[in-house]
Parts: C-alpha cells; sequence; structure tokens
C-alpha cells in the first residue's frame, strides 16, 4: 500500500478509491518507497491529511520471499484468531505482511493502560476494543482487507453458530491467555476439523510455546499435552493487571520482544499450515517434524522449565495421541 497526495501518483499506480485516516496517526510526509520498478514516491508534506488518495501497487508483496502462487493462497485464506492481545495483535500485522487478506479478530477485552508496553496498538487506543483498534491498524497496512471483528466471548454460542462463524476458516491461531480458553479453542478447532496453532508465553516471560494440531494427522493434540506433561512452574498468584505495588509484581524487562519471538514462529507455523501441500513450499517443511510442539528460549530461559540455557529452541518430543485424552481420543471410551 502506498499512499499519495492528489496530484502525486506516479503512472502506472492503480486508484483504489478514497481512504480517510485519523489526523493523529499521520505524520507530515511519506517515505521514499522502492519497488522493483525503482523509486516510486518520495515524502511529501500532506496539507490534508485527513483525506489522501489511496493507491495500491499490485506488486507490494512480491517482495517476499514467496512465489506469486502462494501468495495467492494466502490471499484467499482465511484466519481466525482468539485473543488479540500482545502475542495475538504481533501476530495479526505479520499475517497481514505475509499477504493474508482475510481474517477474523476475536476478543471481548478493551485496551487498557497496562497493554500498551507489549501492544501492537497505541496510547491513543486505551479504552477501545481490542479487535477494533488493531482493525483500524491492520487496514492501514493493507486497505485491501477483509476483517471481521468480534468483541465479545463466543464460546458461549452454540455450536451451530460457531460452526457457521468458522466454516471458511482455512487456520485457527489461539493466542488467548487462559487455560480454560486454549483448552475450548482446542476442542473447537478439534470438533470443526481445523488446524489450531497456539502460541503462549510462560510465566515471567521466560519462554514460550507454539503448538499446532492439524485435523486427521495422528498426532497428539492439544489435549495430550495439557494433560500429558508437566507444566512450567508458577511461581507468582498476583496478575500484573492487579498489583497493588513493587512487591506484588516487580515486572519483566523487555517483554514485548519476548512476545514477539513467540508471535514470529506462530506466524511462520500458520503459513505452513495455510500453504501445506503446495508445490516449492520451504516453509511447509516446518511441519514434518517429529514433533507438533516448539518450545521457545530466550534470554531469560536459562534453566527454566525445560530450557537448558538462554535461547534454547527446539521440538520437544513426546509420544501421542495419548490413548486417555480427554479430546482426540474420547469416542473410543
Ligand atoms: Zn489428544
Amino acid at each position: 500500500m502506498i499512499l499519495f497526495c492528489e496530484d502525486q501518483a506516479p503512472p502506472g499506480v492503480k486508484f483504489l478509491g478514497w481512504f480517510h485516516f485519523q489526523e493523529t496517526n499521520f505524520e507530515k510526509g511519506l517515505s521514499v518507497i522502492e519497488t522493483k520498478q525503482g523509486l516510486l514516491a518520495q515524502g511529501a508534506p500532506l496539507n490534508q491529511p485527513a483525506s489522501v488518495q489511496l493507491l495500491l501497487f499490485a506488486d507490494v508483496f512480491l517482495r517476499t520471499p514467496f512465489s506469486g502462487e502462494h501468495i495467492q493462497q494466502l490471499k484467499k485464506s482465511c484466519v481466525a484468531l482468539f485473543g488479540v492481545g500482545s502475542i495475538g495483535s504481533a501476530i495479526a500485522k505479520s499475517l497481514v505482511r505475509a499477504g493474508v487478506e482475510n481474517i477474523l479478530l476475536i476478543d471481548p477485552d478493551r485496551l487498557s493502560l497496562t497493554n500498551v508496553f507489549r501492544h501492537e496498538c497505541s496510547m491513543l487506543d486505551v479504552g477501545r476494543y481490542k479487535v477494533t483498534a488493531l482493525a483500524q491498524s491492520l487496514l492501514q497496512i493493507n486497505p485491501q482487507l477483509s476483517l471481521k471483528t468480534m468483541a465479545e466471548n463466543i464460546f458461549q454460542w452454540p455450536s451451530a453458530q460457531l460452526e457457521n462463524l468458522l466454516e471458511n476458516v482455512s487456520v485457527v491461531i489461539d493466542s488467548t491467555d487462559r487455560p480454560s480458553a486454549r483448552l475450548t479453542t482446542a476442542s473447537l478447532g478439534y470438533e470443526l476439523h481445523k488446524p489450531v496453532v497456539h502460541a503462549g508465553c510462560f510465566e515471567e516471560g521466560r519462554g514460550g510455546e507454539v503448538f499446532w494440531h492439524i485435523p486427521d494427522v495422528k498426532e497428539p493434540c492439544y489435549w495430550c499435552l495439557r494433560e500429558g506433561m508437566a507444566q512450567p512452574p508458577k511461581s507468582r498468584t498476583i496478575d500484573y493487571s492487579t498489583a497493588q505495588g513493587p512487591d506484588d509484581f516487580k515486572g519483566e524487562p523487555g517483554l514485548d520482544a519476548v512476545t514477539k519471538s513467540i508471535a514470529m514462529a506462530a506466524v511462520q507455523i500458520s503459513l505452513a499450515l495455510l500453504l501445506r501441500g503446495m508445490p516449492d513450499c520451504q516453509l511447509s517443511l516446518v511441519l514434518t517434524t517429529q514433533s507438533n510442539y516448539l518450545l521457545l528460549g530466550n534470554a531469560f530461559s536459562n534453566n527454566f522449565y525445560r530450557f537448558k540455557g538462554p535461547f534454547h529452541t527446539f521440538f520437544q518430543p513426546f509420544n501421542g495421541p495419548r490413548k486417555s485424552c480427554s479430546l482426540c481420543q474420547k469416542t473410543t471410551h
């Protein structure tokens, strides 16, 4: 997406329509934009920033390492994102930059001040629904997006309604932060035969995990993981958002960087799932590993949980599906 002042559109650029930005979202001037065709536009002061002409340069996403065929696949794919907090919002932005154009954003929460330091939205969005603020931000990356926002707890919906909502969804991404919501999302994906990617950050930012499950593939499901493997230790019971002082919660420096690293791994796994089965897709190779559970270490991870040192990142092997699993083996009981 490239924005130009009304009288500065270079030749060969397609005009799509009008798009309105809030003046506060805009700096005066535009960056120099370089494409395969060369320099397209130079920064120019915007005298009327609230109403600028929007033009799309068709090749904008071909700067990615994907072939055109892969890009077309991503454009028509639909992703449902459960939870658009720090990890979910970062996932959404990266998916858009990869060329995904149909996204369902689900989160009942509003952005609070304590979210801003690690969320993709800003101080200007505090008090707004996260899905609404994020959708606006995503449209500024690619105005051609087809976004649907759900600022409610859809887990309370009847199953038929949920099935209808997710009918055209290719991949479900779970970046919720409550264990019960994560299990429910896993169940939903399993029942509806949708691939699900779970992305989560461990306590104190001492690492994270990305787990995925592909329908009809004989591999452990998310319930197998949670029922069958010891979880990282929890040292605190007080949440940062309810802390009354420094004795309650000391905070984690650089938590934004921690959540981003987990989000970016989840994005690559999600893209691999969207492109699986297509020829010449290097990304899909990640799905052929022996484990569908990736543990991501960072600078805080030394001797925590299963990490053997800082930045220790590995596929955690585990056997399954578990015979006693409450989800994937329940029909046999
Ligand atoms: Zn299972």
